[in-house]
């Protein structure tokens, strides 16, 4: 039998994320999760025409194909330690979301909210996202519930979402939260909550309590530590990148 060889295939960017995560640190390991997390993603010329979006405001979802691009020049491991099993268990790349893949291609389903036109520009206004600021996008397609929803499906070592943690804010953060909310239109209490109630930590860094954390949200670094078993936002300041 002839043996296969492998093939390079080369793909175009055809849009750009503009998402509420500033840096990778906080954003939750699947979509779906933070249901306050937008984003848009801006098509880009030739692609940014009406023609090729038709019908998609029917789908109340989307798979967004991308590029782990903060990732893709570290290379790819064969075998990852999942934060889903507190980072002491080594499984195969392929059995894992992992961004270190041979080819650093993501998929995620997200909320599609609204399509934009106008000025030679189409946008999708996304939610529930688990995607950086700036990231690559290479395909779109439409979330087909009776085709990809699988109820009986098998979770092997995640089979459930991870259980929220509590958040609490300081009196001082949350008058910042609930100015930046009137100033902004956006939803940046439920946003933290739901950021910081999923444990961003690595496992190392959980063994430590009462660290100074940060994490880019928006055009803020909102810092927070972890103590008495639940997350304390402390304060909000302007982002520096
Ligand atoms: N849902 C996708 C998938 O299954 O292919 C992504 C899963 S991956 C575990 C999710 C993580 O990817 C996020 O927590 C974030 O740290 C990281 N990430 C998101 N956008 C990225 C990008 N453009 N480059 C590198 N890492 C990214």
């Amino acid at each position: 039998m002839k043996e296969t060889t492998t093939q390079s295939f080369q793909f175009e960017q055809i849009g750009v994320i503009r998402s509420c995560y500033r840096q990778k640190f906080g954003i939750p390991r699947q979509p779906g999760i933070v249901t306050a997390a937008e984003a848009t993603l801006e098509l880009i010329p030739p692609y940014n025409q009406e023609n090729l979006v038709r019908g998609l405001d029917g789908f109340s979802h989307i798979w967004v194909h991308f590029i782990f691009h903060k990732t893709m020049d570290e290379g790819w491991r064969p075998t990852i330690r999942p934060p889903r099993l507190g980072g002491r268990q080594r499984m195969g790349v392929f059995a894992t979301r992992s961004t270190h893949r041979p080819n650093p291609m993501g998929m995620s389903v997200v909320e599609l909210r609204k399509i934009e036109s106008g000025n030679g520009k189409l946008k999708l206004h996304i939610g529930a996202v688990d995607l950086l600021d700036g990231t690559p996008v290479i395909d779109i397609k439409p979330y087909l519930p009776y085709a990809d929803a699988l109820p009986n499906a098998k979770g092997g070592f995640a089979p459930l979402p991870m259980q929220m943690a509590e958040v609490k804010f300081t009196d001082e953060a949350m008058s910042q939260c609930l100015r930046y909310e009137q100033r902004t239109g956006r939803q940046l209490i439920l946003l933290i909550e739901q950021v910081l109630g999923q444990d961003p930590r690595p496992a190392y860094l959980r063994e430590t309590s009462e660290r100074r954390h940060g994490t880019a949200l928006w055009d803020l670094n909102v810092v927070w530590e972890y103590t008495n078993h639940h997350f304390l936002v402390k304060e909000l300041e302007p982002l520096k990148l």
